[in-house]
């Protein structure tokens, strides 16, 4: 297998680069294999083997380490920073950046002339990216300050950064990672749409997309990067950035601004709307009170601004303390988050069982309300967080009803990369304590079960938590629609055990309601009009209303237009294996997983028999058909057409078709817009007819 010489050696390795790129595009981001997974492996492991024998022809964009190789990792390689990548001073508001300045003067002089640089704080994961001869070499997370992790293949994914650069040379870059709101949102969107829960915020995400051991996850997620620092190696320690500990003559870059010029000329993403050139502080004042106002127009989360003393040679003689450069300072927004204690931790029993810790905490003003409570999402958070029980720590509200806690303050924070603060560490977790993961459910004591990062309860059919979290969620607006039935009412009936799963709502009685708490004859009237009504609604929003994991709103209305009906459903899940659900565009095995494991679960056995019982019979309004001209054609969708894919999709059945998510002898037609990939490849290949758009629609007319 291996080469006779390193030419030969070399020719062969970028055959196969080119080769498993091809393959590997095509199965990854075109869903279509070209060749057998065991052709794939073979090539893959000639490259690996390759790439041992002769080390040198490794390229950092290899795809032995990046996307869609099927070689990840378990965990992420540590790597050292050549340069630590150190946090800087905060300043919360006027007083503290004047403060700053005059402490540079007393260092350097008042009247020596100097100018800043004003930058916006972006809230995502700072990177280091070192480049070696103008290519991307080595990416890593901050870490500690001196030791991140190396997440070279995820960086890989983004798009905007560049990776191979002429006249770069050697040099590190730095900038920091995020996912930009609209982003955030559309990942939300899609998962509230799968039944999952919510990202918290466009940080977190943009954390949790980065970390990920296969990058492909990382590639769906389209985070960004915007740079702020560069570190030429002809420089040897002059970091031309966020810090320094340089003491180098012979900088080619003589300011912080001509750093920013030259990374944008070069092609890296860098916020050239922002950066600012200031020749006085009160300009710097300015801005920062600028930004404060118009951060909301942003299509990414600041958490402040950062303000730098342009000249590299006063940067030196300003050098750094213990903790931070004195040339640089970060200008926090006022009551965007606000500092408190942890005072002790609650477990909160979600519908499908998991455990979310939620910090009780000294009450603080932020942001005009009053904050008690943050969510600590999951014990990998906490864990992240390294937060424990009497912490001081800084709180933000990010849009969200319940607040999120960001970071933990230590008073010795930025010491922890200073061997000498060790005794402080220890003094200082001695009056902590941890949070610890409880091992029974809170609420009907069941020994928790783990599951990926959470903690589940498995008592699913008993657990009140859990069946009060299930019957708020079928009586929700996007489900059953019942109004007038809120959560102290449900918590009443099943304290008072007149309800144990949400179908008994259907067998409450006037009597029964009339003796609860807050309830007038008006209001059970209304209740009960309301419960009744509800069993009218379409078959869609009673399966989603049965909160099957990965089965939200869309998803329920895909399986609807294919089966309307509960008894078919469980036939075809049960029996037929899903064979005809997977047809659909957009239902995968994940979900056919989840719908096998709810039909084959207590809960369902319950609902089955009340179902039945109850005389239910939920199904969905027909459409009528507008034709039956496709009738018994099936087709497929592939390329950008100019409405939508579900709105051709709807067209071809309306009139009598079916559609496919992939090319086969049997496929009708392939109907096929601008930028058509494989599927295009596979139908020319079988002989499938191809139709246009405006050929299809002729075909209505
Ligand atoms: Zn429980």
């Amino acid at each position: 297998m291996l080469k006779e010489t390193y030419k030969e050696a070399e020719d062969r390795y970028q055959d196969l680069q080119i080769k498993l790129k091809h393959w590997s595009h095509q199965y990854y981001i075109e869903n279509n294999s070209e060749v057998a997974d065991a052709v794939y492996d073979a090539h893959l492991q000639e490259l690996i083997a390759l790439e041992l024998a002769y080390p040198d022809l490794v390229e950092a964009d290899s795809i032995t380490q990046t996307v869609g190789t099927g070689v990840y990792k378990t965990s992420f390689n540590k790597t050292a920073h050549a340069i630590p990548m150190m946090s800087l001073a905060n300043a919360f508001g006027e007083q503290d950046i004047r403060a700053w300045e005059e402490r540079i003067n007393r260092i350097i002089g008042a009247e020596t002339p100097r100018t800043y640089v004003f930058e916006l704080k972006i809230d995502g994961l700072s990177i280091s990216i070192d480049y070696k001869n103008g290519r991307l070499y080595r990416a890593a997370t901050r870490g500690d300050g001196r030791i991140g992790e190396d997440v070279t293949p995820n960086i890989f994914t983004i798009k905007s950064l560049p990776k191979d650069v002429q006249g770069l040379g050697d040099c590190t870059v730095r900038g920091e990672v995020y996912l930009p709101k609209a982003e955030f949102i559309k990942v939300n969107e899609a998962r509230a749409n799968q039944g999952l829960d919510l990202y918290a915020n466009p940080r977190n995400t943009a954390s949790g997309a980065l970390r990920q051991l296969d990058p492909k996850i990382t590639a769906e997620r389209n985070l960004d990067l915007i740079c702020y620092g560069l570190h030429l190696a002809e420089d040897t320690g002059a970091e031309v950035s966020d810090n320094s500990t340089a003491d180098s003559d012979d900088n080619k870059v003589l300011t912080h601004w001509h750093a920013l010029k030259q990374l944008e000329d070069w092609g890296f993403h860098v916020n050239k709307d922002a950066n600012h050139l200031c020749t006085s502080i009160e300009e710097v004042i300015s801005l920062y009170h600028e930004w404060q106002e118009k951060k909301d127009s942003l299509d990414l989360e600041i958490d402040g601004a950062v303000v730098k003393i342009n000249e590299t040679h006063l940067q030196k003689t300003l050098g750094v303390t213990s903790k931070f450069p004195r040339w640089a300072m970060a200008l926090k927004f006022t009551a965007e988050e606000a500092v408190t204690k942890v005072i002790s931790v609650d477990y909160e029993v979600g519908r499908t069982g998991i455990i979310t810790p939620v910090a009780n905490l000294e009450p603080v003003l932020l942001a005009g309300t009053t904050v008690k409570r943050a969510t600590l999402h999951n014990f990998d958070q906490i864990a992240r967080l390294g937060v424990g029980l009497g912490d001081k720590v800084s709180v933000r509200k990010a849009g969200e009803i319940i607040p999120d806690i960001v970071s933990v303050i230590r008073d010795d924070e930025s010491n922890l990369m200073d061997s000498t603060s060790a005794d402080c560490q220890i003094s200082e977790n001695a009056m902590r304590s941890q949070i610890h993961k409880p091992s029974k459910c809170p609420v009907c004591d069941s020994i928790l079960e783990q599951e990926d990062v959470a903690l589940r309860c498995p008592n699913i059919v008993g657990c009140a938590a859990q069946i009060q979290r299930r019957i708020e969620h079928w009586v929700s607006r996007n489900a059953l629609d019942i109004s007038g039935l809120g959560p102290s009412i449900i918590e009443q009936l099943l304290e008072v055990k007149l309800i144990f799963n949400p179908l008994d709502l259907y067998r409450l009685r006037y009597e029964q309601l009339i003796d609860l708490e807050r309830m007038a004859d008006k209001s059970v009237n209304n209740l009960l009009v309301a419960i009744q009504a509800s069993r009218e609604k379409a078959f869609h929003r009673f399966l989603h209303a049965l909160g099957i994991k990965h089965v939200g709103f869309n998803v329920a209305q895909l399986i609807a237009s294919l089966i309307p009906n509960l008894s078919e459903l469980e036939h075809e899940v049960l029996v037929n294996n899903g064979q005809e659900l997977l047809k659909l565009d957009g239902l995968g095995e994940k979900i056919l997983a989840s719908l096998i494991q709810f039909f084959q679960s207590e809960i369902y056995v319950q609902i089955k028999k009340d179902y039945y019982e109850l005389g239910f019979n939920f199904t969905e309004i027909t459409q009528r058909k507008l034709s039956d001209r496709f009738s018994g054609m099936t087709f497929v969708i592939t390329g950008t057409l100019s409405e939508s894919r579900s709105y051709f999709e709807k067209l071809i059945k309306d009139n009598g078709g079916k559609t496919s998510s992939s090319v086969s002898k049997s496929t009708s037609y392939l109907l096929c817009g601008d930028e058509a990939g494989s599927k295009l490849e596979k139908a020319n290949s079988l002989g499938v007819k191809v139709l246009a758009e405006d050929e299809f629609r002729r075909m209505l007319e």
